[in-house]
């Protein structure tokens, strides 16, 4: 098979005959017009065999879904308005009154915030589980689990979960269940690139696609890949039901973007293991995480599973300096400009309070930065880090 940076620039899209032009077209459509009534009748679009409405998809929005679903390895796709909008989408296709969802004490804070403000009125409840502990996970199932996320890495502090022993545990607790326990994986960092998340046995996989399938940090939008029909309808029915709908220009952003991807990916590895590398040797830095790093939790199993890590790293810093002086030294970044999210072509950062965001113990009583790096020159990047920290340490 060819590899995915050449599957990215060479794929199935066929412009109309006589127009070679290698960008999908751009197609925007409220109203499709049907021939007939009986087109009218029985034209449908579940399977992407017809047009009905534009909420139901457009040449333009089938063609950005196959792309994902071939570059994560997966065969069905359900595109969302955001990344938190696929992640609410995913919990609301397969969680009912009565379930519960268990979650990662270290997944991304919006996913948490609408289990424990919209779901939780709904009747649904939700546990945390130690993603570096799969006997934890096995011990938080109960017969009331029917949603289980992963992330991997975890948010802010990039632990490395083991997601095939996870999904085991899962496995284990389906034997013999009517209903049988989801796994949905948040892919955002490994974004198809990094490893493939059906092969290490996840059902859905879920990304937010305003990080590296766009790469420009100018558009919003999410995705929910699955390999299995029947999940799959699940969530594209209720993608339908709530309405949900990404732009024709959006996604052509995001088509845009597709051929550099895992070019980008891959030099934003590079300078990010450079930078995390650099930071972990430097004085007033008590301990860096990022994957690649052998101190940082769950590398192993990183190294077993995965090809390339993303361009996040995280710092925490040595408990004599105050949130104060930690937040004089993101302000005196020049090149880290202040910001959320990441995967974008300028580099980012921002200080996080740890201990509000777990509810297992933070061990680190200094304050923790999380760096998201961009595509500027390594040796610049690095030089503005260390300018802010002389200034912090002297
Ligand atoms: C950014 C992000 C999201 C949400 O994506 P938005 O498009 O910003 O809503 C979800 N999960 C992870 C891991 C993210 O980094």
């Amino acid at each position: 098979m060819r590899k995915l940076s050449t599957q990215l620039i060479h794929h199935p899209y066929k412009p109309p005959a006589g127009f070679e032009a290698l960008p999908p077209a751009v197609h925007k459509a409220s109203t499709v017009i049907f021939p007939s009534v009986h087109a009218l009748r029985s034209q449908e679009w579940k399977d992407k065999s017809g047009y009905t409405y534009g909420l139901h998809g457009t040449p333009t929005t089938f063609t950005l879904e196959e792309r994902i679903a071939t570059i994560e390895g997966g065969r069905y796709c359900v595109l969302a308005p955001s990344g938190l909008s696929a992640v609410s989408l995913v919990d609301m296709a397969f969680l009912r009154q009565g379930d519960e969802l268990l979650i990662p004490d270290n997944a991304y804070g919006p996913g948490k915030a609408f289990a424990a403000g919209e779901l939780a009125g709904w009747g649904i409840t939700h546990r945390y589980y130690d993603s570096q502990n799969p006997a934890d996970l096995a011990r938080k199932i109960s017969p009331a689990t029917r949603l289980v996320w992963l992330e991997a890495p975890g948010s802010i502090t990039l632990e490395y979960p083991d997601i095939p022993a996870l999904v085991d545990v899962v496995r284990a607790a389906n034997a013999g269940r009517e209903r049988a326990i989801v796994t949905v994986l948040d892919n955002t960092w490994g974004a198809g690139i990094a490893f493939n998340a059906f092969d290490l046995g996840v059902d859905v996989s879920m990304q937010a696609l305003t990080k590296y399938p766009s790469g420009g940090a100018d558009v919003l939008m999410g995705s929910v890949v699955t390999r299995d029909e029947a999940l799959h309808q699940q969530v594209l029915l209720c993608h339908m039901r709530l309405g949900l709908n990404v732009g024709a220009n959006d996604a052509e952003l995001v088509l845009r973007g597709l051929p550099s991807m895992a070019l980008r990916y891959h030099a934003q590895d590079v300078t990010t293991r450079q930078l995390a590398t650099w930071m972990a040797q430097q004085p007033g830095v008590s301990q860096v995480f990022h994957p690649a790093l052998p101190s940082s939790p769950g590398h192993a199993t990183w190294q077993r599973d995965a090809t390339a890590a993303a361009c996040l790293f995280s710092a925490a810093f040595d408990e004599r300096f105050s949130q104060v002086q930690i937040d004089a030294f993101c302000d005196r970044l020049a090149l880290f400009k202040l910001g959320w999210s990441w995967a974008g072509p300028i580099s980012l950062c921002a200080p996080y309070n740890m201990p509000s965001i777990r509810t297992k113990p933070w061990p680190h009583r200094g304050g923790l930065v999380r760096f998201a790096v961009g595509l500027e020159a390594p040796d610049d990047l690095q030089a503005d880090l260390a300018q802010a920290l002389q200034a912090l340490t002297d």
